[in-house]
């Protein structure tokens, strides 16, 4: 792995930089894996070792800095794997997970929040957010690049929360709803060289000229999208690059501007983690078990409360008669508001009703909730969505299928199983869903979204 000169130049006089360990690190080119299991779905330790012991054979650790993240020996095929499909885990690099530590430290996780991720694709941080926070509190995940912002709503859809809002819109957008947010992350784009060891293919992207315009666009991004944190809020900022333009420097540029105090973590010194001469925090992958990572947090001193007036509430509520479609497939109806939108049922926690109704004025709304299905006539055609959420009632049908019949469906062939039942029915994998089948007298209709159907075949 070649690194640029100039590239190599820059880091010399980093905080803490050990450029001899960072070079040799990099020249060895080790691959460090890591997941976050998914509380929503995984409530029993013994099901996280089951999970973590059928994919990890060569043994597991944990990840210091937050609660479900693990180290796996050796990088397994998580295509594969169909607890990966049920959303029982986020493969996630380590290093991000700090957000953890930074958020148990500047906030009251018990209160209820509205929490913007606002440069959300893939989803790392926003299932890692949506862990974090009450079911009380509201996740509003965006990003702006319209192909990603399906990836990030088929994530979040895995994931399985109802409290999440999934928008794709540009920062500048967020400025017509002021002092709305209580927290804001901004996991900005950068230059990216906190992942050369896992994406070498960057390395010849890298040039001093686009460090300086990530800077910029990292300004940009910033000053678009603050004036919608309140007073008291809660700004994280945080990047994949070494370089002081994008991280340092911006700290300095945002004190410079906003009324901010820096918060500090505190950090335990076995996670070899780097503090900068603020309260910036360094990852090198010389150092913690992780790649290249940046991470600061501010609490914004002054600024406007979102005013309840401006609100009105636009949504609207499915009829009493549509309703009691739905009931029979939730587990539990109170404090479920249900919403119709194109002949369709959204199901959003009641809490999150006047939220929603705003953040739809403003926002392009991609996801909202958990889809419950489609109205037909006599019955509600349930929906991928609902499948995935513990939203979904205890007692619909469900079908446990092997690994090999797993992946069959998962491929959205004919999952070649023999049932006695009829109707929809949940297909499962270790008791966790994959999805909806319906079994008629002779066959299994698989409804598993052709979007999201495994297409790469096993390697012998
Ligand atoms: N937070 C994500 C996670 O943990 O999975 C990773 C985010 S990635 C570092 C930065 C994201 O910013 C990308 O998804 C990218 O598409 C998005 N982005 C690119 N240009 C942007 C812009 N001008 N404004 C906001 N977001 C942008």
């Amino acid at each position: 792995m070649e690194l640029p000169k100039k590239f190599i130049d820059s880091l010399i006089s980093l905080p803490e930089m050990d450029l001899a360990a960072f070079l040799r690190v990099h020249a060895a080119g080790e691959k460090v894996t890591s997941l976050r299991i998914n509380p929503n779905k995984i409530k029993e330790r013994d099901t996280t070792e089951k999970i973590l012991g059928e994919l990890a054979t060569n043994g597991y650790s944990r990840v210091p800095w937050t609660t479900d993240g693990y180290y796996l020996a050796e990088r397994p095929s998580f295509t594969f794997d169909p607890y990966f499909h049920a959303g029982a885990y986020y493969v996630q690099e380590a290093s991000s997970m700090f957000l953890e530590q930074v958020l148990r430290q500047a906030c009251d996780l018990t209160a209820p929040l509205r929490v913007l991720d606002l440069c959300a694709a893939p989803g790392g941080k926003s299932t890692l957010l949506q862990s974090l926070i009450s079911p009380e509190s509201l996740l509003v995940s965006n990003e702006v690049i319209k192909t990603r912002a399906a990836l990030l709503g088929d994530n979040i859809t895995k994931w399985g929360a109802a409290n999440v809002v999934v928008t794709n819109n540009d920062p500048r957008d967020f400025g017509r709803l002021p002092g709305f947010f209580d927290v804001m992350v901004v996991d900005a784009p950068c230059s990216g060289s906190g992942l050369f060891r896992r994406e070498p293919e960057a390395i010849s992207e890298w040039s001093e000229e686009n460090v300086i315009l990530c800077s910029q666009r990292q300004q940009r991004i910033l000053a678009d999208a603050l004036p919608a944190l309140k007073a008291g809020g809660i700004l994280v900022y945080a990047t994949c690059s070494y370089s002081r333009a994008e991280d340092e420097e911006i700290m300095d540029w945002l004190q410079a501007n906003f009324d901010l105090e820096n918060i500090p973590v505190p950090l335990q010194a076995d996670w070899h983690i780097v503090k900068t001469a603020a309260e910036g925090y360094r990852f090198y992958p010389d150092k913690v078990q992780g790649e290249g990572f940046f991470i600061t947090c501010f609490r914004r001193k002054s600024g406007e409360e979102y005013s309840a007036k401006k609100q009105r509430d636009t949504l609207t509520a499915v009829t009493k008669k549509d309703r009691e479609k739905v009931v029979p497939w939730l587990q539990n109806s109170e404090g479920i508001y249900m919403m119709e939108h194109q002949g369709e049922v959204l199901l959003l926690p009641e809490m999150m009703q006047s939220a929603v109704s705003v953040l739809q004025q403003h926002l392009y709304l991609r996801k909202a909730g958990v889809r419950a299905g489609q109205l037909a006539a006599k019955e509600l055609i349930p929906d991928h969505q609902l499948a995935m959420s513990p939203l979904v009632a205890g007692n619909v049908q469900k079908v446990e299928l092997t690994r090999e019949q797993a992946l069959k469906y998962l491929r959205k062939e004919d999952p070649d199983v023999t049932v006695a039942l009829k109707g929809w029915a949940l297909m499962q994998y270790g008791g966790m869903s994959l999805g909806w089948a319906k079994v008629l007298p002779n066959r299994i209709n698989n409804y598993y979204p052709k979007e999201l159907r495994i297409l790469k075949e096993i390697q012998a």
